[in-house]
């Protein structure tokens, strides 16, 4: 059976060392870019998915890559605790939850997807720009450099190809662009020293604005890399929406520091981290919709492009390497792929669209929100505000919603197939139009 992913993104190439974990050999993945992402921004990958890398024989490539989240802390702007719990192996999950650069996760999915499947396994240059109906199977077209299509029919194609699918929009065409709500995201990454316990993830956050802060990375005597992210309305943001040129750097830091200079990060000097930030991104804060259906055919969508949310509580590429795990589950242990692919849905859609939603109220960081509308002033103990057991039902029940609660990851059957192996194929990338 022959597979098709679009994108070599996070669930992309997740998906393509699941296949091939499952048994099909006959996969190739297919990226607009020249190259796999090299963007070191910071993710935290939850133990539900760390489980599925480690299953996928991944973890020690990663724990050289990555640092273990030990604990999450939620803080009014002042720097008060609202909430402090434990996370991954201290938490008592068996797997860690990790925290890592991007660009890094993606060179280690990419090398394993060569390792398992070849060189021709991920083709890149390559932006899928058609797609139809082939009988029993599926056309896509890709566009490459230099002008040339290919055309590459396929028993499958699964889209992982993010926020702005190309075969998403295929599918919906009168869906639109993503929809924002309202909030504009900055980003970026600078040594710092170590924080905490070097191994803290903290959250600030008032009745719409955040700040969130932690290590992907050690070095040399007590420094670490700290990924940041600051978010605040668009309008507050509109005198910062000029492009990004060196001097538009220096004009976000200044606005950040207006926004956030009064802000108290524990243990962090927030004026001279973001001073130290050599590249600022900024993205608006976009979402989709939740659809009804992810199935057409031989074809399935995956990661953002099926479920893309809000990013509050570390979930988009955490599920988007979930996804991966139950689609080749199910396309092992059905005989029909139709059927696989249905049955892939009718697992991941309802409580990806329950966390879509969950999202949209900013999923656990709400308390932040509730804690500044409760005590707008600000507060001296957090009890005046909230009990502990309201606290801990809000961090349980999202847990629940997107099914990394420690009982859920730690005691479901493990998703790893195997189907007798059948001789590679050579990867034929299509034919040249
Ligand atoms: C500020 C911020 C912080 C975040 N933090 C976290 C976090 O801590 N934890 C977490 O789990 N998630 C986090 N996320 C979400 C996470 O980044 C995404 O959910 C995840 O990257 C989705 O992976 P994906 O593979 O589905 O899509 P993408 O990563 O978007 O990959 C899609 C790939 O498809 C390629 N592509 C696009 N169109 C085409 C085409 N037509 N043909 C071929 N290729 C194509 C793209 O070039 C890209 O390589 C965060 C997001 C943001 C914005």
């Amino acid at each position: 059976m022959r597979f098709t992913l679009v994108g070599a993104g996070i669930g992309g190439l997740a998906t393509a060392i699941s296949l091939h974990e499952a048994g099909f050999e006959d996969v190739t993945v297919f990226e607009a870019a020249p190259r796999p992402s090299e963007l070191g921004f910071g993710l935290n990958i939850l133990p539900n998915a760390v489980r599925e890398l480690a299953e996928l024989g991944l973890l020690d490539a990663l724990r050289q890559q990555a640092v273990q989240t030990r604990e999450l802390l939620l803080c009014s702007p002042q720097g008060r605790l609202v909430w402090r719990e434990d996370r991954g192996l201290s938490a008592g999950y068996e797997w860690p939850q990790i925290s890592v650069s991007r660009a890094r996760l993606v060179a280690v999915l990419a090398a394993d997807v060569r390792r398992r499947l070849g060189d021709g396994a991920i083709v890149t240059g390559a932006r899928l720009v058609g797609l139809d109906d082939a009988g029993s199977r599926t056309r896509g077209v890709f566009a490459h450099a230099g002008g040339v299509r290919r055309t590459v029919e396929t028993d499958v194609l699964v889209a992982a190809d993010g926020i702005h699918s190309a075969v998403r929009a295929a599918l919906y065409p009168a869906e639109g662009p993503p929809r924002t709500n309202g909030m504009t995201l900055y980003r970026g990454t600078a040594w710092g020293e170590s924080f905490l316990t070097g191994r803290s993830m903290v959250v600030l956050g008032d009745a719409r604005r955040r700040l969130v802060l932690y290590p992907i990375d050690h070095g040399a005597k007590g420094s670490c890399l700290i990924n940041w992210v600051a978010a605040f309305p668009e309008s507050a943001a509109g005198a910062l929406h000029r492009p990004p040129a060196p001097e538009g750097d220096s004009g976000m830091r200044e606005a950040l520091l207006g926004e956030f200079g009064s802000w108290s990060p524990p243990g962090l000097d927030l004026a001279r981290l973001i001073g130290d930030t050599e590249r600022i991104h900024m993205y608006p804060m976009i979402d989709r919709d939740p659809v009804a259906r992810w199935t057409f055919g031989g074809v399935t969508l995956l990661g953002d492009a099926a479920h893309a949310m809000y990013p509050a509580g570390s979930n988009g590429a955490t599920q988007a390497i979930v996804d991966a795990r139950v689609l080749a589950w199910h396309l092992a242990s059905h005989p029909d792929a139709g059927d696989a692919l249905h049955a892939y849905e009718a697992d991941r859609l309802p409580p990806m669209t329950k966390l879509q939603r969950s999202n949209r109220s900013m999923g656990p960081e709400r308390v932040l929100t509730l804690a500044h509308q409760r005590a707008p002033g600000g507060f001296e103990q957090i009890g005046d505000v909230f009990s502990g057991e309201e606290l801990a039902e809000i961090s349980r029940s999202y847990a629940a919603t997107g099914q990394f609660d420690q009982d859920g990851v730690n005691l479901r059957p493990t998703l790893t197939v195997r189907r007798p192996r059948r001789t590679a194929m050579p990867h034929d990338n299509g034919r040249a139009e």
